[in-house]
């Protein structure tokens, strides 16, 4: 239900949130009997959420018993013992979670504890990964439930689909995308034409969208609705039919309706939240008052645009916001120093961030003369002078991805004071096309076609360059970060194999077949059809590939660069390409840059040179321009910021 639980204090957190539900149903007793909703499945409505969490229903299998949700601890020792009870002590093999949120997950501890394994969709393992279980440790202080189990992590995860089937019963577990949280799924019995919903359709005043991207999760109910089902089964509420996943979504579409013609009257999210009113959702929730926490969550899912910084869609969660304690708590007067700033982007921060004033400096110079005042700056004026003239630093926004001149800087390094954050995984789109373009072009040919069109040359007969193809190639990328992981993304895609190279640690993304430590690339690179650079420069990749690693690779092998040239011996690239080690190469980036005119590359009919431009796209300038205003934002308020920079690693 809430993101909020597992965090911060626990039960004071929780019981705020659904002190309206608890008025409600006060009468009610905190759980219902097991109520038997198909031959052999289970459901079991906790309607005292703050103690018992969410529901926990169960599908009894020939051999075993697979649960869907697991409450908090008191409502999950309630339930083993109702599942033993009712299938006549079968063990209990997987507990499903629908998602991560802690009324759903936080018994895993008390299921753990019978054998089962805790069964999830990988985003929803990142998802309480990335979670402190703090707020949980607390309350074990003082509840002796709590204090017996410690929640454990989902340990068997799936990207699209799962199918637990032993020939009598069946069940297909779905992920259909961003709903109430990135890592929802839903439990579909064909043979009962029955769905469990978790959370992303909940029945009753329990809808909560702070983790939800609204616009996709109605999307993904109209997914639900091509099921053949008849039961709707919600992990919060009563059971229903059919006709609840239309409630459902019939509640973000006119709520996303509402909030968007207020938003083009030019109305404040406070106006907004005055003058909401959605009659079928009072209708259906018994609530006289509209949840003003999911019109927020829907204006925010209206103004934010097309990415969801919360959860980091194209970096696998690796966003991670760094606190900047604030001296004087959130509000105070900041100023931010930059070069220019267009009017458009000058209102969107006097909206958001009104304490900030956004000083422009025209060059180095003048930024060195204003140092003194500014509290936060754009990488481009970085040196050593201006970073030890600028006391009150606090903040310094890269508008690139790389940083290896601003990490240079040794003032700026040493100071822990000072956070740096970047564009990082803000190209991954148009980069990872463009590797893909480089790709394609080369290995179909297309260069030498396009060159045999100027003449109107139907040249079939003629011998093309290569006539390769992607099926079955592996790919090697080096650097798994936003470019390198929209490339391996990519690459699988087409058929490829995907092997990847990255010092982090972190979870394999499914189109990754085999994730490495940078010290078994020489390992992996005689495997490797394409090579692909995707790692920031930094001394540790600064000529990375030279004539030994280039003696290394696959006969006939790619190289693709769309990094850093300095990453690259340009002459020892140009050696492989000519004696033929190497068949292609496609570079966006050379040492030196602007490649010089006589340079032997640009002569080679197998290589594809590009002016450092894979990263252009209008996606990008909206992805930049909206970190940046949201950083200022959190910058404003006292709140982490995204796309920090460990800088010391220097990326
Ligand atoms: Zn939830």
């Amino acid at each position: 239900m809430r993101r909020a639980v597992i965090r911060a204090s626990l039960l004071i957190v929780l019981m705020a949130g659904v002190y309206a539900v608890a008025a409600q149903q006060a009468q009610k007793a905190p759980t219902e009997k097991p109520q038997k909703i198909a031959d052999g499945v289970w459901f079991e409505q906790h309607n005292d959420i703050g103690k018992f969490g969410s529901n926990v229903s169960w599908i009894e299998f020939s051999d075993y018993v697979a649960v869907v949700d697991t409450a908090f601890p008191l409502g999950a020792e309630e339930a083993i013992r109702n599942i033993k009870a009712t299938t006549n002590n079968k063990p209990i093999r997987y507990a499903f979670l629908t998602h991560y949120h802690g009324d759903h997950a936080l018994g895993t501890g008390v299921f753990d504890k019978e054998g089962t394994t805790i069964v999830s969709h990988e985003n929803a393992r990142r998802e309480y990964l990335g979670r402190n279980v703090e707020g949980y440790l607390k309350t074990a202080e003082k509840d002796p439930v709590y204090a017996k189990y410690k929640p454990v992590a989902p340990s068997l995860t799936f990207s699209d689909k799962l199918i637990l089937d032993d020939g009598k019963r069946r069940a297909e577990v779905y992920y259909f995308g961003h709903a109430h949280t990135t890592g929802c799924i839903f439990i579909y019995l064909p043979h009962e034409k029955l769905v469990f919903t978790g959370d992303s359709c909940v029945n009753g005043p329990f809808n909560y969208a702070g983790d939800a991207d609204t616009a996709s999760w109605i999307d993904v109910l109209t997914q639900v609705q091509t099921l053949d089902v008849e039961k709707v089964v919600p992990a919060h509420g009563a059971v229903a039919g059919r006709e609840l996943l239309q409630t459902q979504k019939q509640y973000f579409i006119e709520l996303r309706a509402q909030v968007a013609a207020m938003l083009a009257q030019g109305k404040t999210l406070e106006q907004i939240k005055a003058d909401v009113d959605v009659p079928m959702w009072k209708q259906w929730t018994g609530e006289q008052k509209m949840s003003l926490e999911n019109i927020a969550s829907v204006y925010r899912d209206l103004t934010r645009g097309p990415l969801n910084w919360a959860t980091g869609d194209l970096d696998f969660g690796k966003r991670t916001p760094i606190a900047i304690p604030m001296e004087k708590g959130k509000g105070v007067p900041l100023k931010f120093l930059i070069s220019s700033i267009t009017p458009e982007d000058r209102a969107a921060l006097e909206q958001v961030a009104p304490n900030v004033e956004i000083v422009l400096a025209k060059d180095k110079e003048e930024a060195l003369r204003l140092a003194p005042e500014v509290d936060a700056c754009a990488g481009t004026f970085v040196s050593p002078e201006f970073i030890r003239a600028a006391k009150k630093l606090r903040w310094v926004q890269q508008f690139s991805a790389g940083v290896e001149q601003v990490v240079g800087v040794p003032e700026l390094q040493s100071d822990d004071r000072i956070v740096l954050t970047n564009m990082k995984t803000m190209f991954g789109p148009p980069i990872a096309d463009h590797v893909m373009g480089m790709l394609l072009s080369l290995h179909r040919s297309l260069p030498h076609y396009q060159g045999l069109m100027k003449d109107g040359t139907w040249g079939k007969g003629e011998q093309a360059p290569f006539q390769g193809e992607l099926l079955g190639k592996t790919m090697l990328v080096v650097g798994l970060g936003g470019n390198g992981a929209e490339t391996a993304r990519r690459a699988h895609a087409f058929g490829m194999r995907v092997f990847a190279t990255d010092p982090k640690d972190m979870a394999v993304p499914a189109f990754v077949a085999r994730l490495e430590k940078p010290d078994k690339l020489n390992m992996l690179l005689p495997a490797a059809d394409v090579v692909v650079l995707a790692a920031p420069l930094t001394p540790d990749t600064q000529a990375l590939f030279g004539a030994e690693r280039f003696a290394l690779m696959k006969d006939g092998a790619f190289l693709i660069n769309i990094a850093r040239g300095k990453m690259v011996d340009t002459n020892a690239l140009a050696a492989a390409l000519q004696s033929k080690k190497l068949r292609g190469a496609g570079l966006d980036v050379t040492e030196p840059e602007p490649l010089p005119s006589d340079h032997a590359l640009w002569k080679m009919p197998n290589v594809i040179v590009t002016p450092h431009v894979s990263g252009q796209s209008p996606g990008t300038r909206a992805r930049t321009r909206q970190l940046f205003i949201e950083n200022v934002r959190r910058f404003a308020s006292g709140e982490g910021l995204l796309n920090a920079v460990d800088k010391r690693a220097g990326y």
